[in-house]
């Protein structure tokens, strides 16, 4: 049976929790599913009950207020709730640990954050090689290392929080490898000199990083990893300013782990599922969905916020967050137009100055189309279903043109993740280029969102009283 409210908001992250405190601040009754234990999202992502100790006392002091903010709201929270399908009307269904629960709501707030993007290289899915973001999850949920040495490779601000990280936790940093050169963060000074507190952290984690004796290589990029007694060995490549790599391999690591990753894409299966419109923007995390100024999609009563509408980080989640669930309350009758004029001014300007320091980071991880050129031909791309370059490759010159019909010749999308991690790949090697991404497209959103085991579903099903259609004639 589901259970009726006002909203349902999809994630429990900095954007997700804001909506909901907003929006039920204004009376709503508001529902928030998490597939998490606790309420923080990927940034501050709290450490299991269980674990307690060291770890508990360094949760980030942001996700604690957050969390205690939450838990003094009427917002009702449902956490280990994995969302894996979103019915117009609203109906969300979700997996909670005792079965399957559902909702039927008037709004839906689809505030799903991102996911990890990695630019495949041969070894990629080896063992040993970890998300970049993936990573951090590690770290701040598990208090677990990757790898006694582990070398840290890819792009953006993720590079310097997962290397702090590591030696944080204990762990020895083999070096930084950034595609990216000193001149593409330099360009980015304005939005860095907005942000004085967050550009401070990360020159103190640089700063901590030489101290340390920690390499830095720019303009370099993971060629190949390869299984050796003792590790892994990690062969880099320098490359020119697009990121494509020069051929040579300009350096050898061997370390026991390798964390790579090439940013992050928006978490659009929701409204990819909805069928909301999309576009693409390669400097916010690739497709994301359409929105008017107030974080309305397409859809009527379907909202995004957060990274979940495109890259912006923690800050703008928080503000868009807040923005989003005011909308939401003045949509449905729970607030007057003045209120909400007046609650907005300031808000705007302070989720403005936000987004600019996030999109700036979100171009340093912006997917470079040099560099997924020169993915080799037998290197796995969708590793749920181990489909190769060579094959995406083999389906376009047999006249696949679009991400769906690459889907339905190679089954490169249709594993557990549902293409999530394969899929702006998969765009940029149809695109060929820079050429646009809109004749190419995206996989269709399918239902499940998330990895669902069937018997839950259908309960206790005696086979022998189905009723079978007859058989169709021959
Ligand atoms: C793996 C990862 C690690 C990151 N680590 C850092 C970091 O260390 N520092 C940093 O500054 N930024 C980090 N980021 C970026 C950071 O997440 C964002 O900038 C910021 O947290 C965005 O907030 P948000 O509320 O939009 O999304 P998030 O914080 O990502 O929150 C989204 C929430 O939605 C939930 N969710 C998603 N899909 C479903 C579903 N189907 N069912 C139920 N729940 C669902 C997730 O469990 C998550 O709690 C990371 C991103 C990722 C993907």
């Amino acid at each position: 049976m589901s259970r009726e409210t006002d909203v349902v908001v999809v994630g429990g992250g900095p954007a997700g929790v804001e909506a909901a405190l907003a929006a039920a601040a204004q009376g709503l009754r508001v529902t928030v599913l998490d597939e998490a234990p606790q309420a923080g999202g990927q940034v501050y992502r709290a450490p299991p009950h269980a674990f307690g100790g060291t770890i508990q006392r360094d949760a980030d002091p942001i996700g604690v207020a957050l969390r205690q903010r939450l838990a003094a709201s009427s917002v009702v929270t449902c956490f280990e709730h994995a969302v894996w399908s979103v019915s117009p009307g609203f109906r969300v269904d979700a997996l909670a640990p005792d079965g399957p629960a559902s909702w039927t709501a008037r709004a839906v707030v689809v505030a799903t954050g991102a996911q990890e993007r990695v630019v495949p290289f041969p070894g990629w899915t080896r063992p040993g090689v970890i998300g970049l973001a993936g990573t951090t999850i590690m770290l701040k949920s598990q208090g677990m290392l990757p790898g006694e040495r582990t070398l840290v490779a890819g792009q953006g601000p993720l590079l310097l929080a997962v290397a702090v990280g590591i030696l944080k936790a204990g762990g020895q940093v083999a070096g930084v490898v950034d595609l990216a050169s000193p001149a593409d963060w330099a360009r980015e000074w304005r939005a860095l000199a907005s942000r004085p507190r967050l550009t401070a952290r990360g020159a103190g984690w640089r700063a901590r990083l030489l101290r340390a004796g920690v390499p830095f290589l720019y303009r370099h990029a993971v060629q190949a990893v390869e299984e050796v007694p003792g590790g892994l060995r990690v062969l880099l490549t320098r490359v020119d300013r697009h990121g494509a790599p020069t051929k040579k391999v300009a350096r050898e690591y061997l370390v026991d782990a390798l964390a790579v990753g090439n940013g992050l894409t928006a978490s659009t299966d929701i409204t990819r599922l909805l069928r909301a419109a999309h576009h693409y923007d390669a400097l916010r995390g690739g497709w994301v969905p359409t929105l008017d100024a107030e974080f309305r999609s397409s859809l009527p009563g379907l909202y995004v916020a957060g990274d979940a509408a495109g890259l912006a980080g923690a800050d703008a989640a928080v503000a868009d967050g807040i923005l989003t669930g005011l909308t939401v309350a003045r949509d449905l009758g729970a607030m007057t137009d003045t209120a909400y004029r007046g609650a907005i001014g300031s808000l705007r300007r302070r989720a403005r100055r936000a987004r600019s320091f996030g999109t700036a980071m979100a171009r340093l991880m912006a997917i470079r189309p040099a560099h997924v050129a020169a993915i080799p031909a037998e290197t796995i791309v969708c590793r749920c279903e181990d489909v190769t370059r060579a094959e995406i490759d083999a389906a376009r010159s047999e006249g696949a043109q679009t991400a769906n019909q690459v889907k339905a010749w190679t089954r490169c999308g249709m594993g557990p993740c549902q293409g999530r991690i394969c899929g702006d790949i998969v765009g940029a090697l149809l695109a060929a280029g820079e050429a646009p991404r809109e004749p190419v497209g995206y996989f269709t959103g399918r239902t499940p969102l998330r990895p669902l085991p069937l018997n839950l579903l259908a309960g206790d099903v005696e086979y022998t009283s189905l009723k079978l259609p007859p058989p169709a004639p021959l």
